[in-house]
């Protein structure tokens, strides 16, 4: 270990930052987020250090750096672009056993600044030594999208209950499992949601009802999995899909996906085919009653979004009722992942002002739409589970006013891997349709914005 790793209090404490510009600028934005007393020695100060001076921030020498700047000093970092300066700072500094950082030179640093992933009080740094910062800023990258931002008020909210639980738990291990149930269930999802009081109050009562069954309680997950491609699930869906006891999925939810839940996650299968149901809706709306009175993590995993043409609220108003926590985790629905991944914009300045979704489900044979407000200008309407009604919609908006001509376009698998998209024209789409092997399930897209696909196609997914 080249560098021992801690975390200075350096509130209301002098650092020195010797020089005034951009460089320097971000060191002291960083001590002044840690709230130290900055005192600056450069004979220039560039904006950013000028306004926090103008603002009294920040004490300003406007001289050239001499060793009495270093008195009553706790830190000292260097940031001129004058090397024999750095030195000379790095050299006073040692010699009075003061911390020291210049910028950029590892080799004349006591100490350095590691990247950070700040979820105050929560802290995570990472440092590869001075070896190389890209590599150190990468990897903060990659933790900051793992570390959701509401980890800083569950932290500051684990630190305020930390005395009242050390005094209701007497054993280590006790607070140990309790503070586990209390950061990986309902108390934490509660905070993940911006219900901060609701939380703070499910804490008190934990810890007052301590091992009584209310931190056992179980809880359902509603969450849209996307169009189809992993990389379009949110942060908050991958956490839950990681936290889950039990797994309820469709037949729209991708493999790949599916593979991204907890490995231990019981998986069951309640997906629908059209004209027949593999498990029915009531049942899947009592499933996950009964799964979360039996105290588990119930994730709901649904394609697209699970608001638009899901059923997502039938499946939550049982649990509404039961007075079951649940949340709701929106997905990308399938006409903003097809569109995009296709190169159509749904709307567009020049072709469409509103779009519209509906479902083109049949019903007895027939396709029951408000015809007339789907035949209006300038707007993009794109169907849901419309390819077994494709020839009927068709014929209806042309019979309805719509020009034959007018384009429209079939995704099939959007988002996937093995996306296709037929493009033609209202007028003709059946029957090309008819000429293809169509593989579930597809979206139909129909406006002028159709027109774009051709030349904003970007998605050539490889096969
Ligand atoms: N809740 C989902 C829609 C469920 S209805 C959502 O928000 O996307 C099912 C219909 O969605 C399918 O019949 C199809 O029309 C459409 N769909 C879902 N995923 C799709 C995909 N990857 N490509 C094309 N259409 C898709």
């Amino acid at each position: 270990m080249d560098f021992l790793p801690v975390f200075l209090d350096i509130k209301q404490r002098t650092v020195l930052v010797v020089g005034g510009g951009e460089v320097a600028a971000r060191k002291v934005g960083l001590l002044l987020r840690a709230q130290a007393r900055v005192r600056v020695t450069a004979p220039e100060l560039c904006q950013a250090l000028m306004s926090l001076k103008d603002a009294g921030r920040i004490e300003h020498s406007a001289a050239v750096y001499q060793v009495p700047d270093l008195v009553g000093v706790m830190l000292v970092i260097a940031a001129t672009n004058d090397e024999a300066v750095n030195r000379q700072v790095s050299l006073d500094a040692r010699q009075r056993g003061m911390p020291v950082n210049v910028a950029d030179a590892p080799e004349l640093c006591t100490f350095i600044l590691p990247s950070i992933i700040d979820r105050s009080p929560l802290m995570v740094a990472v440092s590869t030594g001075g070896a190389s910062p890209t590599l150190g800023r990468l990897l903060r990258a990659r933790l900051e999208t793992l570390i959701p931002a509401s980890y800083a008020r569950l932290a500051d909210l684990a630190g305020r209950f930390r005395e009242p639980v050390k005094k209701r738990f007497k054993s280590m291990s006790q607070r140990r499992r309790f503070w586990e149930q209390v950061i990986q269930g309902p108390i934490a999802e509660l905070v993940y949601a911006n219900k901060d009081k609701q939380a703070e109050q499910a804490l008190q009562t934990a810890i007052d009802h301590a091992d009584s069954d209310q931190l056992a309680k179980g809880e359902v997950y509603l969450v849209g999995a996307g169009p189809g491609d992993p990389d379009l699930l949110t942060f908050r869906a991958l956490r839950l899909m990681q936290q889950a006891d039990v797994v309820l999925y469709d037949r729209l939810v991708a493999a790949e996906i599916l593979d991204l839940v907890r490995r231990e996650a019981k998986r069951i299968y309640v997906g629908k085919k059209r004209a027949y149901h593999a498990v029915r809706q009531e049942e899947i709306n009592q499933m996950l009653i009964d799964l979360a009175k039996q105290g588990k993590r119930v994730l709901r995993l649904k394609g697209g979004d699970p608001f638009i043409f899901g059923r997502g609220g039938e499946e939550i108003s049982g649990l509404a009722e039961q007075g079951i926590p649940f949340q709701v985790v929106p997905g990308i629905t399938a006409a903003a992942g097809c569109a995009s991944y296709a190169g159509i914009p749904l709307t567009h300045r020049d072709y469409a002002q509103s779009v519209i979704f509906v479902t083109g489900q049949l019903q007895d044979g027939t396709v029951e739409l408000e015809w007339q407000t789907l035949v209006q200008p300038r707007q993009t309407v794109v169907v849901y589970m419309g390819l077994a009604g494709l020839e009927i919609i068709c014929n209806k908006l042309i019979e309805h006013g719509m020009p034959a001509t007018m384009p429209a376009a079939l995704i099939q698998q959007g988002t996937t891997r093995a996306q296709q998209v037929i493009s033609a024209t209202v007028g003709h789409l059946p029957q090309v349709v008819a000429q293809r092997e169509v593989h579930a399930p597809t979206l139909l897209i129909i406006g002028e914005v159709v027109r774009l696909h051709e030349r904003l196609d970007w998605f050539t997914p490889q096969r």
